[in-house]
């Protein structure tokens, strides 16, 4: 079943503001203390640009025994930064009691995190609690790359009576992540586009990165593909961050990040349609970087057997198997073989040429691959 969703939404969502610029999120991955969160709001308020401040107060974290959030003192915390900066309010609610605890302390919008969104009862349990709301609502995209799961959530929710809703993208667990902490599968931004017609679409970059360095090649990507808006940890001090210390940023980062971005030409720069063409070839290109990556690792892999198992790193009847069976599945789909030939030739070169760094010094191969 993969039928478009008849969801019944608001004409003017809180979450986008009303704005013509994407609509940016910030704040701690986890609130810590009030002086943490007053800190990183007030400077985040200084910024015209950002207009939710997030924290998450109680953390699904993978294992236990790692920081689990503050609870509820840091709703206090919150309810200050918002009186104090007028910002919006975000929190991750993952059952019955966050839901009562994050409405009773005026919270202005609840999200769902991706740890939640796999578990139809959970995310049932906080429909039923938000019966009787109109509490803005964001669903993030369950860890695992199942786009049903994610449109399951947001019809519990719908059906709840909850009509203000967004979706966040924030990658996904996959056999191979790498780059990435979670691997964006930009498709899936279409994919649920076209399931969910109407709903604003925001992105997450900072848990698809896991890394600072990555977050603005990331957030581009992202709206370039025509993302509504931005959810990007920001911390007053992210080295001593309790939690996802690695992907936060200073609000003079997020600063500069923004500055970047340019959000407002990258809305208006070129006409829509080959904008959308461009985004399609960036994302084509990045699935074909990824899957050369991939490619290459298997080769040292196979470079490693050749090595304990003396064998010759070039067997020719391999090669001669493989280019022709490339060559044919090229022709069947319609694509040049002397384009194709000329691909083949590089990437067997390349392929050869890390297998001979293996042969000739396997502790460098493994290092370089494993940075
Ligand atoms: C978070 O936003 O801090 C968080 C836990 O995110 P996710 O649910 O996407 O892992
Ligand atoms: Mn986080």
């Amino acid at each position: 079943m993969s039928t478009t969703s008849n969801l019944n939404t608001v004409a003017k969502t809180k979450i986008l503001n009303g704005g013509p610029l994407p609509t940016v999120i910030a704040g701690p991955c986890s609130a810590e203390s009030e002086e943490q969160m007053l800190q990183t709001a007030r400077e985040l308020k200084k910024d015209h640009r950002v207009s939710i401040f997030r924290a998450g107060i109680w953390k699904p974290r993978t294992r236990p025994g790692m920081f689990e959030g503050v609870g509820t003192v840091g709703l206090e915390w919150l309810q200050t930064v918002k009186q104090e900066t007028g910002l919006l309010t975000t929190v991750e609610v993952a059952n019955t009691q966050h839901v009562e605890e994050a409405l009773k302390y005026g919270v202005d919008i609840l999200w769902v995190g991706a740890r939640t969104t796999v578990n139809p009862f959970s995310v049932q349990e906080i429909a039923d609690a938000l019966r009787g709301t109109d509490i803005p609502v964001m669903v993030k995209n369950p860890v695992n790359p199942d786009i049903q799961l994610w449109l399951g959530a947001l019809e519990r929710l719908n059906q709840a009576g909850i009509t203000d809703l967004a979706l966040i993208h924030r990658g996904f667990s996959t056999p191979s992540n790498k780059p990435y902490r979670n691997h964006p599968k930009w498709q899936t931004i279409q994919e649920i586009r076209s399931l969910a017609p109407g709903i604003p679409l925001l992105c997450d970059p900072s848990h698809i990165a896991g890394r600072r360095d990555l977050l603005e090649t990331v957030s581009q990507q992202a709206l370039r593909l025509g993302a509504d808006g931005l959810m990007i940890e920001t911390h007053i001090n992210p080295d001593v961050a309790l939690s996802d210390a690695s992907q936060q940023v200073t609000p003079s980062g997020l600063d500069k990040l923004l500055t970047v971005l340019d959000l407002e030409s990258e809305r208006v720069a070129q006409p829509e349609q080959l904008q959308d063409l461009r985004s399609l070839i960036d994302k084509l290109d990045h699935e074909l970087l990824n899957v050369l990556f991939l490619r290459a690792d298997v080769s040292k892999r196979i470079g490693e057997y050749k090595r304990a198992n003396a064998l010759d790193i070039y067997q020719s009847g391999r090669w001669q198997q493989l280019i022709e069976n490339r060559l044919k599945a090229a022709g069947d789909i319609g694509l040049d073989e002397e384009f194709v030939r000329a691909i083949f030739d590089a990437i067997h070169g390349f392929s050869l040429g890390i297998q001979n760094e293996v042969f000739a010094n396997p502790a460098v191969a493994t290092r370089v691959s494993q940075e």
